[in-house]
């Protein structure tokens, strides 16, 4: 692509393993003529599907990126019909930094469909968008509740228009095995990574896997072993794909469902993720360190549902999230 200004280091279409990085480039006031780089791996034999893999699109979101690292170190050729790329961290500074956004600012996953004379992170949006996506058949894109936000560990999608896409996107994400599914909608912006893949017809399989600042060993089995049996549902990795009938998805397409704080406060969490609850019933309240003298105030359920995720920064400022909730549905009522 000759007016990306990413270059690779790794033939795309080549067969075999390969590592290298994209070199995205910038320019900083103690190195003029500057690189950011970020490791890819590419690891290809015969014909079969082609799988992106993707972690640290926001870079306080770890269990990705250790996934995806544990991948890209240790498959090799002969376990693979077709190709897995994977990146196991796309916002590489944010990471280190231990934060969500880019140390500009910038939202990697509000960056789509991205462009060539923008800022970094819109450059590597666009090289996702026109060389990456492209190429895919399956795009993995792994997130978690981060530092701010304790989710269900759940792979989740969005309920595309598309039939056979919405069919196949449901059969990867239930393929993670996780205890929990979830159907999600977008309340805060637009520019997402999912979208542009799905925008271009792909199945695009999405997690939250866990969060609130600490990934347990757990999570960490949960993102791996999932990881692998979405690659082997793919058709991409060898062995047994494993199916359960246990699972619950959890339906999130009602914006009710999505409580953010009306002040600023202190939050005190009422419920944990995976709790029933009941329309009216008390969630959680925020408390007001500058005045002992008032009641906190009470976060309520405007809806009943499943607790699917909760603040886990109690430091809250006003407009903040503090709660999703969700509904059980059925997985027929989703094809
Ligand atoms: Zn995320």
């Amino acid at each position: 692509m000759s007016d990306s200004p990413i270059s690779c280091t790794v033939d795309l279409d080549a067969q075999g393993r390969q590592l290298g990085r994209l070199r995205v480039p910038r320019s900083t006031n103690t190195a003029g003529w500057a690189s950011v780089y970020v490791p890819i791996v590419t690891v290809a034999s015969g014909s079969g599907p082609t799988v992106l893999v993707l972690g640290g699109s926001h870079g306080d979101e770890y269990e990705g990126q250790v996934a995806a690292l544990n991948l890209a170190r240790e498959l090799a050729p002969e376990q693979v019909s077709g190709r897995v790329t994977i990146i196991p961290c796309l916002s590489m500074e944010a990471s280190a930094a231990g934060t969500r956004l880019w140390p500009s600012g910038a939202n990697f996953n509000r960056s789509f469909p991205g462009s060539t004379d923008g800022p970094a992170n819109e450059q590597l949006a666009d090289f996702l968008t026109r060389e990456l996506f492209p190429r895919a058949d399956v795009v993995i894109d792994m997130h978690s509740g981060g530092r701010s936000t304790l989710f269900l560990p759940c792979s989740h999608m969005h309920v595309v228009e598309n039939a056979g896409q919405r069919r196949q996107m449901l059969e990867g994400m239930l393929a993670w095995n996780t205890d929990w599914h979830y159907l999600y909608i977008d309340v805060a912006g637009t520019g997402l990574l999912p979208v542009e893949a799905e925008r271009q017809g792909k199945v695009v399989v999405t997690t939250e896997l866990g969060g609130g600042g600490h990934v347990t060993a757990a999570t960490h089995r949960i993102s791996q072993d999932g990881l692998a049996n979405v690659l082997r549902w793919a058709g991409a990795l060898e062995g047994e794909v494993e199916t359960r009938d246990d699972a619950v998805i959890l339906d999130g397409r009602d914006p009710a469902n999505y409580l953010f704080a009306q002040e600023s406060g202190v939050f005190e969490a009422l419920v944990d993720p995976g709790e029933p609850v009941t329309a009216g019933q008390p969630l959680g309240r925020l408390h007001f360190l500058e005045r002992p003298d008032r009641e906190p105030e009470t976060i309520e359920a405007p809806l009943a549902g499943v607790v699917a995720g909760i603040r886990a920064i109690s430091t809250t400022a006003q407009g903040d999230s503090v709660i999703v909730l969700a509904q059980p549905i059925e997985a027929d009522a989703i094809v």
